[in-house]
Parts: structure tokens; C-alpha cells; sequence
């Protein structure tokens, strides 16, 4: 179905305010081979198409190397698409994730962003090898480059795979759980890009600020109300209300404070992998009728020619 968003009247049946808007199958959350998901952009724009997707955004982590391939996949299937990235941002002792939407991605001050933050990845990676290594896990950065695909984009996830395949853990959620999380021997704290940068990184080039699955931070009531408010205050404008690891009452939740603070909400499955992602492309529940969805705000931006090609 070709990306439209011409307000109709609602679904027989569907309560409320609820229009084609709120219907439209919209997945503004996803990753690819250049940071931690599997799949090429090509592939996982065919897949997004192949589950009913009609609009559809790559949000690789702090990398936009993709973004041309899926644009262009993207529209050899009539399939709508977005710029999308979503960016490491260090909040109240927190790493919080930030999604930017229907940028340029040939933005200069974006770009000089996202490279640093990419920046230390590296140097994280080779400390969180040596904590492995101080608990008997020896090998554990040449182990996870084998699952990267771009050298600058070296993650947790990757470890977590090298992990599994080497048979110390039988999934990656355990691997997190025992190696790669606070406190444990593989985790290392790392300041990522502070969140009026990543937010101004995004608006300053045309694009969206969404807040990433909310409910994933271990934040108290105050710093909450912190992070929503001070992201307002920056220029930040949505925040995702249905995505792969909220659960019904964060869909609540966040659907309220979508409300409280005149934020836009987004709907995306945050998937990474057919073997790995409990959700798949395009197969959230419906946004609830009440809120604004983010896409009205990203029509203008919909592609369906090329993008800027950048680090192509
Ligand atoms: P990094 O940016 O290197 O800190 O890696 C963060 C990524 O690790 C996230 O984007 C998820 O893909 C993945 N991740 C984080 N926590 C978990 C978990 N508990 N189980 C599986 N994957 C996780
Ligand atoms: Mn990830
Ligand atoms: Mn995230
Ligand atoms: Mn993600």
C-alpha cells in the first residue's frame, strides 16, 4: 500500500477518534547490518513490504551508512521511507536512546555528531574485551568483530552473538544479563552524546526527535519527568508509544505522557534479527486514537526518489 495520509473517517467498529491515520502500518524502528541488526537494508526493506509496512524507517544506532540502499529498496517496492537514525545519549547516569526521523542525512553538523559518538566505540569495545577476559573469556574482541560489518560500529550486541555462538550463554537476553549489563565483568560506562546535542543534531536537520522506548530506563518518577521535560525544552517532539519491549500498561503509560507534554507518538518494532527479535517488521498494535501520530509530521519528508548519498 503506498504511504498516504489522507484522514478518513474511522473503522466500523474501532472506538473513538481512530482514523486511516492511526491505522496506517508504520515502523519507525529498525536495524541493519551497518550497526547491530542482520539483515541488509535491501533485505529488510523487502521484509518490511512482505508484513503490510506502508511506511517504514531504518534507525541504524548512531549511523547513517544505510539510509541510501533502503531508500532506494524502499522504493523499487512502492514501500514509504523516512531518514531515521537513533542516537546514544548519556542522561541521569543513563544510557537513553534518542530516534531521529525524516532528516537530511547530508547534514554537516549531524554527520560531525554521529561521528563522534561512533568515535568511541572501539576503545569501549577493547576495555569491555579485557573485563571478559579478567572473568576466563579470552578472545572477546577478534570474537565479536566477527559479527560486525561496519568496523565503526562495534556493540554490545555483537559480544552478546559471539557469546551464544561459543556456547557460554544460550541466548543473547542472558548473555546481557550475566556479561553486559551494569555491574557486570563485560559492561563498561561510556558517555555517549548529551541530549540537547542529539536532539539538536536531528532538528537542525530537518528532522524529528523521538524519544525511544521509554519504558527501558531505569529511571526513577523525577528523572523521568527530567528526561521528557528537558527533551521538550530542547525541541524534542515525539516519543514512542507502541514498540517491541513495551508491554500494555507502557503503552498506557507513555500514551499519557505522549498527552501531558504535547509529544507525538511513534510506533516502531526496534527489530534486529529474524532469529533474535521476539516482534517483527510492521506488527504493532494500531496507535491509539487518542494520540497524534508522528508520521503527519513526517509526510513532507517521505521519499520516494533517492537520498543524499552520504559515506554511500
Ligand atoms: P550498545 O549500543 O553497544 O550499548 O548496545 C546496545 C544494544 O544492545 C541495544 O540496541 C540492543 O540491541 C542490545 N541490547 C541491550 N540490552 C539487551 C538485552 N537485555 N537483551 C538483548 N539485547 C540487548
Ligand atoms: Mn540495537
Ligand atoms: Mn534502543
Ligand atoms: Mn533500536
Amino acid at each position: 500500500m503506498p504511504f498516504q495520509t489522507d484522514p478518513t473517517p474511522a473503522r466500523p467498529g474501532w472506538p473513538g477518534e481512530n482514523t486511516a491515520v492511526h491505522l496506517l502500518n508504520a515502523d519507525l524502528h529498525s536495524h541493519s547490518r551497518y550497526s547491530d541488526g542482520t539483515l541488509s537494508p535491501s533485505a529488510l526493506a523487502a521484509r518490511a513490504a512482505a508484513n503490510g509496512v506502508a511506511l517504514w524507517a531504518l534507525t541504524d544506532h548512531d549511523e547513517t551508512r544505510g539510509l541510501a540502499e533502503a531508500a532506494d529498496a524502499a522504493q523499487a517496492l512502492g514501500l514509504g521511507f523516512v531518514n531515521g537514525v537513533e542516537i546514544s545519549v548519556s542522561f541521569a547516569g543513563e544510557t537513553v536512546h534518542i530516534v531521529g526521523l525524516g532528516f537530511d542525512a547530508g547534514d554537516a553538523a549531524l554527520q560531525a555528531g554521529l561521528a563522534r559518538t561512533r568515535g568511541g566505540r572501539t576503545g569501549r569495545a577493547q576495555a569491555m574485551a579485557d573485563g571478559l577476559a579478567a572473568v576466563g573469556l579470552q578472545g572477546a574482541f577478534d570474537g565479536a568483530l566477527r559479527y560486525v560489518s561496519n568496523p565503526d560500529l562495534v556493540s554490545r550486541t555483537h559480544f552478546a552473538r559471539w557469546l551464544v555462538e561459543t556456547g557460554v550463554c544460550a541466548d543473547t537476553g542472558s548473555v546481557f544479563r550475566r556479561y553486559l549489563t551494569e555491574g557486570k565483568p563485560g559492561f563498561v560506562p561510556h558517555r555517549w552524546a548529551g541530549l540537547g546535542e542529539a536532539v539538536q543534531w536531528i532538528t537542525g536537520a530537518g528532522g524529528v526527535a523521538v524519544i525511544a522506548h521509554p519504558g527501558r530506563y531505569k529511571f526513577s518518577v523525577n528523572e523521568e519527568f527530567a528526561l521528557f521535560s528537558e527533551f521538550k525544552t530542547h525541541g524534542g517532539q515525539g516519543v514512542e508509544v507502541l514498540t517491541g519491549s513495551h508491554g500494555t500498561a507502557d503503552t498506557a503509560k507513555y500514551g499519557a505522557m505522549a498527552l501531558e507534554f504535547g509529544l507525538m507518538a511513534s510506533r516502531g518494532s526496534d527489530f534486529h534479527s529474524p532469529a533474535e527479535s521476539r516482534l517483527d517488521l510492521g506488527s504493532l498494535p494500531d496507535l491509539p486514537g487518542s494520540l497524534t501520530p508522528v508520521w503527519q509530521a513526517l509526510t513532507p519528508r517521505v521519499q520516494s526518489s533517492t537520498v543524499n548519498p552520504v559515506n554511500a
